[in-house]
């Protein structure tokens, strides 16, 4: 299969069957791969190929894809890395991401990348793309501003400006001239890759057993480096894969929503505590970037036209985007009645400002609406559980007790 492709050293998760062990030992090999090894074969596959990293959250992949380079998400350094340089030049109180992605440009690993787009998540990710224009002159960077203003008249204006401006970008960069047919073409393979993680939210939302929020992680992280069409083809064998494991089967858990994780990550042991503590994840935010256009985005007419008016007209919500109906909690509770859930999990990166201030307005909808909840915060290199172990076992237990009584 494709995304086997090009060859990063092949582990097989034990304890599984064959084919989904080879697909997670994939995926593991993906979320492992700091120095972009994946990236340096892919270019390496046809001749002048080039590669454009972005940090978290929503950049329009389509205009890269369509311009035959690669979209490469940036998460950090998580638990894998060890910062030498990058804490000079943060001061301590602010979040860890932006250290570990000066540490990996400082340290050469992301040299397969050709350029930088920086989406307007934070003040944090705004100060990076400055740092990264002055520490890298020879690169192209962009910080990308997204509306703020939802009238098609002026947000949705100058949305488009900003693609049309991104599209010349890339073209002068090398890519390839970005013809409305090819725009579409591109937009066509990401309304496949969202249906297909449509699908895979759907079937884990039914039987939230079958697909260890662990594993589910990972596979859609896989979706940050691999090119789209490969990883829509990941995401339907571990669809079809998941169900066969004969040892999957429904447990005594809380179904939560998990709120808070679209920017700087969890270590991946974090994910594994929750599961045991008897949380079982049936909706989260992780990689809202790749699923931020919630619904297709239309092939006919005019193609930069139709990627402005899908992100004022069916966008996610989150705490970094500006909310244009006021009501902030109203999609969490949605959210947790679409997914059956029983409660809600708040686990944000310290010092992450756009989660942290959302949550009080967040924890009154909830409260307004009946719904438990409980918050901690991570560091991605945070290494030690036990106290979110205790937290989320006692909140787990305490949702089956209310339930049964
Ligand atoms: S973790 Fe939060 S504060 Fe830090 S860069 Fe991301 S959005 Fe900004």
């Amino acid at each position: 299969m494709s995304f086997y492709l090009p060859a990063l050293p092949q582990a097989t998760k034990p304890g599984l069957r064959p084919e989904l062990g080879a697909l997670i030992g994939r995926a593991e090999a993906l979320y492992e791969d700091l120095d972009l090894k994946v990236v340096k074969g892919w270019k390496e596959l046809a001749p002048g190929r080039k590669a454009i990293g972005h940090m978290p959250i929503y950049v329009p992949r389509e205009l890269i894809h369509a311009s035959g380079m690669l979209p490469v998400g940036i998460m950090g350094g998580g638990d894998r890395l060890e910062i030498v340089r990058g804490d000079a030049y943060f001061q301590s109180y602010i979040c860890h991401i932006p250290r570990s992605t000066i540490e990996l440009a400082l340290s050469h690993r992301l040299d397969a990348l050709d350029g930088m787009l920086f989406p307007s998540i934070c003040d944090v990710i705004r100060n990076l793309s400055g740092m990264w224009r002055m520490l890298f002159p020879e690169r192209y960077v962009r910080y990308m501003d997204v509306p703020q203003n939802y009238d098609p008249s002026t947000g949705g204006r100058f949305w488009r400006q900003e693609l049309s401006e991104l599209r010349h970008d890339l073209t002068d960069l090398g890519g390839a001239l970005i013809t409305d047919d090819a725009l579409r073409s591109s937009i066509a393979a990401y309304n496949e890759h969202r249906r297909a993680i449509r699908e895979l939210y759907e079937a884990r939302r039914r039987e939230p057993w079958l697909y260890p929020a662990s594993e589910m992680y990972l596979v859609l992280r896989a979706g940050n480096l691999l090119p789209v069409e490969w990883h829509t083809e990941m995401l339907r064998v571990y669809t079809q894969l998941a169900p066969l494991e004969e040892q999957r089967r429904e447990q005594d858990q809380s179904r939560i929503v998990l709120v808070g994780m679209f920017c700087e990550q969890p270590p991946l042991g974090l994910l594994t505590t929750l599961e045991r503590a008897g949380c079982s994840v049936v909706n989260d935010d992780w990689m809202l970037g790749l699923r931020w256009l919630t619904g297709n985005v239309p092939l006919e007419g005019d193609p930069i036209q139709n990627l402005a008016n899908a992100f004022l007209t069916q966008s996610v919500s989150t705490a970094s985007k500006y909310e244009p109906h006021g009501h902030r909690g109203k999609w969490l509770v949605e959210s947790v009645r679409r997914n059956r859930a029983e409660g809600v999990v708040f686990c944000a990166a310290s010092f992450c400002d756009p989660a942290l201030l959302d949550q009080p307005m967040l924890i009154s909808a909830l409260d307004a609406a009946g719904i438990p909840h409980t918050q901690f915060k991570y560091s991605e290199d945070s290494g030690q559980f036990a106290v979110i172990r205790e937290q989320a076992g006692t909140f787990s237990d305490s949702i089956r007790l209310w339930s049964e009584a």
